[in-house]
This record gives structure tokens, C-alpha cells and sequence, in this order.
């Protein structure tokens, strides 16, 4: 176990792109990070500066205390799983997973072992502590049936656990995971997802993990790091992330259905705020401040529920049904609406009927730059 801070982190590639910057993070004791933002963001080139895969080229990484800038992978005490786990394919399961020790260990020579019975029973008993933990590691991810296998008579998931298996045989300080689960379909992503939360919590192990699904990253976070063009846009545990987004673009970027927004003009009366758009004008929350001109608020989609007569007024659009909830589309004056309401209260609902919309008791509200207002 270890902390991992990094302080004003920056990247830089050769010709000039520049990737990441300015990065701030304390990793804590234990605790599984999810870096996560869409393509290009620069998540995966932090990882990979935190592996000692990239260089740092502003700023400093400490893994356990020590500075790791300019200390090589092999000597940082991390192991990562990549999406492309490229098991090697002539070995077994169990050899996969025994390599990365098994080749520290070779630096001794036979010749020695030849001559030297103490040397000789060492490394016997090395052998066997190393299977120990491979045992131990397969029977956490359920490999033990599978360690006589080679890979290609596996699944696509069985083939991940076993990268995962690998990763924790070596035990590292802090386990690293670049998009560990893209290449499985969406059922498999979803029980490895919760294997990896229950895995996190057996290790006690801290995890450092990136991915561009915000589904994903919400469900496997102590906290989560949002970032976008190489900047981080705000840190904080899933909830705090969903309850109190402090841009737009946190805002719609997580959570699903994807938070509506209704923009207008900023109407002030004394001390409070109003919103005024196409479809009518409402009036902002207590303790809201704006002093741009414009302004949007934000309203989660399972947050709109259908009223006898309310502030926003339209006509549905479609109706998906997803079993124990659907998938509302309104379209109002001036802005379509999402909602997510129960079954129930949909198939109340009539594709091209009217409809009306009550206020909901949370909204969101940023200014005209898209920062958080209330
Ligand atoms: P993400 O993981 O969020 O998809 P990356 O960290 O891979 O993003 O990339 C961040 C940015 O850096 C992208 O614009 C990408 O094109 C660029 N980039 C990544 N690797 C290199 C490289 N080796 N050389 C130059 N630019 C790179």
C-alpha cells in the first residue's frame, strides 16, 4: 500500500502537444482513483507518467514518499493491466501469472544452484512461495480451475482476470489500470466491474484507474478525477460529483440520461435571480450568484415528473421503455427535454399528447461561462 501525490504535473510531447497540465492529486492509502474524461483528455498519459511509461515533463510523481521522476517502472513497486493484456501465448494460466516473479528470480544462476544446496533449497523454497501466491491470487479471481489452461482456450474476461491475476501475484504498492475493460462486452464489463470493487476491498490496495465511461468510473470510485483537455475539472467521490457538478461540463458528463440544460437571460429582482427563456421564466434557487447576463440551469432527467400543470409545458416526443423506468423526450418551447420516470407513470403518457412539468426540488445553475451558481 502507498500514496501516489502528484504536484502540478504536466506533459509535454515531443513537437509540442501538449497533454497534460498543471495536475494536482493525492492518491490516499488504499484508496481506488478513477481518472476518467472523454478521448484525449490526457488520462491515460497521466497513468502511464505515474508507471514511468512516459516522462514527466513538468512537476513531480511520489509513489510511497519517494520521488519517482526519474526512477525507472521496474524499481517503482507498481504493476499495470492495460486493455491489451498481452498474455504470453505458449504458457500456461499459471505461468502467465508466475512470470513477472519468476523472472526476478532467474538472475541466480543453476550453476550455482549446482553447487550450493543451501542456495539450491532458497531457491526451492522461493519456487514455492511464489506458487503460493499465485494460488492465492487465482483463488481471489477464481482462476484456480483454469491455471493449467493456456490462453487461447480462454474467454475474453478469463483471459483479463488472469492480466489482473498477474498484477496482484507481484504485489504491488499500487495497482494501475488503463481501460481494463473496453475490450469486453457490455455484461462481462459489468460483473468485472463489480469483481474489481470487491477485489479493491480485499487488497486493501491502492488503485489508480482510467476510463472514458463515466457509468464505469462511477461505479468503481472512492473518488473520481474528471478531466478535459489536459486540465483536471474537479475531484470528488461519485456523489459529490452528481450532486454538485461545479461546471457544465462535469454536469453533463456525468451521469445518465445526460442532464438537461434550459439557457436564458438573467432577470434580477433586488437580491434574487430569474431565468428567462422561450418557454417561460422561473426563479433561481436562494443564494444563487451570476453576474453574467446569461445563464443555464441544469435538471437531471429522473428529477422531471409529469403535473396537472407546471413550468415547463410540450409535447412528448417518445417514450422508451427500459423495464422498471423509461426514457421521456419533451419537447418544450425553446428546448427538449429528458426525463426518466417510472414505467407507471409512463404509460400514463401518449406519444404526441401534451404535457406539463413539474419544478424539481434540486436544479443546477451555472453562469454564462458554464461555472457552477447556486
Ligand atoms: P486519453 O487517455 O484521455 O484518451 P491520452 O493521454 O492518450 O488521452 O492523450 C492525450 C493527448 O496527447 C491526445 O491529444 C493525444 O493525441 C496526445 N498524445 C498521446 N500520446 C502521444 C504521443 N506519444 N505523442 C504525441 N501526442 C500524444
Amino acid at each position: 500500500m502507498a500514496e501516489v501525490i502528484l504536484k502540478s504535473v504536466g506533459k509535454v510531447y515531443p513537437g509540442g502537444m501538449r497533454a497534460v497540465q498543471g495536475v494536482d492529486l493525492h492518491v490516499r492509502h488504499g484508496e481506488f482513483i478513477v481518472l476518467v474524461g472523454p478521448s484525449g483528455c490526457g488520462k491515460s498519459t497521466t497513468l502511464r507518467m505515474v508507471a514511468g511509461l512516459e516522462e514527466i515533463s513538468e512537476g513531480a510523481i511520489s509513489i510511497g514518499g519517494r520521488v519517482v521522476n526519474d526512477i525507472a517502472p521496474s524499481e517503482r513497486d507498481i504493476a499495470m493491466v492495460f486493455q491489451n493484456y498481452a498474455l504470453y501465448p505458449h504458457m500456461t494460466v499459471g505461468r502467465n501469472m508466475a512470470f513477472g516473479l519468476e523472472r526476478r528470480r532467474r538472475h541466480g544462476s543453476l550453476l550455482r544452484s549446482l553447487l550450493s544446496p543451501a542456495y539450491a533449497a532458497e531457491r526451492r523454497a522461493e519456487s514455492a512461495r511464489i506458487q503460493a501466491r499465485v494460488d492465492e491470487a487465482a483463488g481471489l479471481l477464481g482462476l484456480r480451475p483454469l491455471l493449467q489452461r493456456m490462453p487461447r482456450e480462454l474467454s475474453g474476461g478469463q483471459r483479463q482476470r488472469v492480466a489482473v491475476g498477474r498484477a496482484i501475484v507481484r504485489d504491488p504498492a499500487v495497482f494501475l489500470f488503463d481501460e481494463p475493460l473496453s475490450n469486453l462486452d457490455a455484461k462481462l464489463r459489468g460483473e468485472m466491474r463489480t469483481e474489481l470493487r470487491i477485489l479493491h476491498r480485499r487488497l486493501g490496495a491502492t488503485m489508480m484507474y482510467v476510463t472514458h465511461d463515466q457509468e464505469e468510473a462511477m461505479g468503481l470510485a472512492d473518488r473520481i478525477v474528471v478531466m478535459k483537455d489536459g486540465l483536471v475539472q474537479q475531484i470528488g467521490s461519485p456523489s459529490e460529483l452528481y450532486d454538485r457538478p461545479v461546471n457544465r461540463f462535469v454536469a453533463s458528463f456525468i451521469g445518465t440520461p445526460t442532464m438537461n440544460f434550459i439557457e436564458g437571460d438573467v432577470e434580477r429582482d433586488g437580491n434574487a435571480h430569474a431565468l428567462r427563456w422561450a418557454g417561460g421564466r422561473i426563479t433561481l434557487p436562494a443564494g444563487t450568484t451570476l453576474t453574467t447576463a446569461r445563464a443555464a440551469i441544469g435538471i437531471r432527467p429522473d428529477t422531471l415528473a409529469p403535473v396537472a400543470d407546471g413550468p415547463f409545458r410540450g409535447t412528448v416526443q417518445s417514450i422508451e421503455f427500459l423495464g422498471d423506468r423509461a426514457d421521456v423526450l419533451i419537447e418544450t418551447s425553446g428546448v427538449r427535454l429528458n426525463a426518466r420516470v417510472p414505467t407507471d407513470s409512463a404509460r400514463a403518457m401518449r406519444e404526441g399528447a401534451s404535457i406539463a412539468l413539474g419544478m424539481p426540488s434540486v436544479v443546477h445553475v451555472f453562469d454564462g461561462d458554464g461555472q457552477r451558481a447556486s
